[in-house]
């Protein structure tokens, strides 16, 4: 008995020994993986030129633009000289908003007497009569304290809506989030208390002279209700208040004449590697290829554009080749309509596609901390299981919570959605502004970001995640 318990005891100990050698293989494979993604990103990587390329030789690209249709000639043609294994275009109707000539602004203390304000209209704004519009101004700090106004002080007024970023966040982004309601609703319900126009204070952290754009929307307000509505700079929307508490007669005069076209045809641009051995197991990575018009869209999104394109040509670089299909994804319209994102997923559902993963880099090209999921919590202690694999490369953040707009209609209970999560604490200086370009985004953060998808992109693909 003694010896048949040694014989099992030595058979069970082989075994598990095995086992531990297996684990420490995967492991230094898959670390070893890692450092060849890392190395070939810092070396080969080419999503650099090709944000130079979209930043400096085609510029902003507003949905329904000639930029916008520029960028996806430059995309697909780039992925078709990828050697993958398909490439294509998939037509989506976007809106077509344009801005048209410059807007301007002032306030004026007393007859004759004004300080010019930069200002910006909000992206789906209606234009100011020819004239301009003119009047005193209601500042209010939200929606709350405009509805406790009502009609009797805002009719006939321009509210100006002041309440600024908290800066007290950390993550710039939930401060965003705690503002931003006026810059998208600001107008809407305004014009039931009879405003005549709307400004915002631009949601950036910082005070400076650039007024950031950004959506809005009316709701269902009839076309002949509908009132103009800008961003003011900060640094403005910090003059006018310390004006107002002084005069609270100052008025405010501002002129644009933008103008919304019917829809027009435009394109998401997608390239895939099959899958080896689960080609109909699909990986999706990608970002927003619209932008803004006011500056060339640098970290908004033409940076998660090229990291994901950067995803498959660092796999051609270090010569791996998925199980699964990983496809790049570069939307069009997230801005000011998510048409791209949402034709995505509704072809997806027709063709009875099974997405298991998707990936969006739409938070700036800044320096990778990690991720945020959203999906069942086994595939999420599946993936908390790789976090030590980062930690060579400063990658930290592994939490749950959003992924990215674009891929966010592809969610269902069985698929793991993730956003890469850059530091935040620049983002806003640019975001939706004049200097969101080029020179905005360093190299090696923006090859750091790629590589950071990339490497979480391997990992799923080659240990598949528990749903
Ligand atoms: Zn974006």
């Amino acid at each position: 008995m003694k010896t048949n318990f040694a014989v099992k005891g030595t058979i069970k100990l082989g075994v598990l020994c095995l086992f531990f050698v297996q684990i420490g293989w995967s492991q230094n494979s898959d670390q070893q993986q890692l450092k060849n993604i890392y190395d070939a990103a810092l070396t080969k990587g080419k999503s650099y030129d090709w944000l130079n390329y979209l930043s400096n030789q085609i510029g902003g690209r507003l949905s329904g633009s000639i930029q916008a249709q520029q960028a996806v000639n430059y995309t697909k043609q780039e992925l078709d000289s990828m050697g993958l294994d398909r490439v294509w275009l998939q037509p989506v109707m976007v809106p077509k908003w344009v801005r048209g000539i410059p807007e301007f602004a002032y306030f004026e203390t007393s007859p004759g007497v004004t300080t010019n304000v930069p200002l910006t209209a909000l992206g789906g704004s209606v234009a100011t009569p020819p004239s301009g519009v003119k009047s005193e101004i209601v500042e209010v700090k939200g929606l709350e304290e405009l509805a406790v106004l009502g009609a009797s002080k805002i009719k006939g007024k321009i509210v100006f809506y002041n309440r600024p970023m908290d800066p007290t966040l950390i993550n710039t982004f939930a401060a965003y989030s705690g503002c931003v309601d006026q810059r998208y609703a600001g107008a809407m319900e305004a014009a039931k208390y009879g405003a005549i126009g709307i400004i915002v204070r631009s949601m950036n952290l910082r005070l400076d002279d650039y007024p950031h754009t950004g959506s809005m929307s009316y709701g269902d307000l009839p076309e002949d209700k509908r009132i103009p509505a800008a961003a003011i700079s900060t640094n403005a929307a910090e003059l006018l208040s310390a004006t107002l508490q002084l005069d609270p007669k100052t008025k405010f005069f501002f002129k644009q004449n933008c103008k919304l076209f019917p829809d027009v045809e435009s394109y998401n641009v997608i390239g895939e590697i099959k899958g080896s051995t689960h080609p109909d197991e699909i990986i999706v990575v990608g970002g927003h290829l619209d932008s803004w018009d006011l500056g060339d869209g640098s970290h908004d999104d033409g940076a998660g554009c090229v990291q994901s394109m950067e995803v498959l040509q660092l796999f051609k670089q270090i010569g791996y080749k998925p199980k699964r299909t990983i496809r790049v994804v570069l939307f069009m319209n997230e801005e000011n309509g998510l048409r791209g994102g949402n034709e995505y997923a509704k072809v997806a559902m027709e063709k009875n596609e099974n997405h298991i993963f998707g990936l969006e880099s739409d938070a700036g090209g800044f320096t990778p901390r990690g991720f945020s999921f959203d999906g069942p919590d086994s595939s999420f202690e599946k993936i908390m299981g790789w976090k030590d694999l980062f930690e060579p490369y400063l990658v930290h953040l592994f939490e749950k919570g959003g992924s990215g707009a674009d891929i966010g209609p592809l969610k269902n209970e069985r698929i793991t959605l993730a956003g890469l999560r850059p530091d935040s604490q620049r983002y806003f200086d640019y975001h939706h502004a004049e200097n969101d370009t080029f020179e905005q985004v360093n190299k090696r953060e923006l090859e750091l970001g790629a590589a950071t998808m990339a490497s979480l992109v391997y990992l799923v693909d080659t240990h598949g995640l528990n749903p």
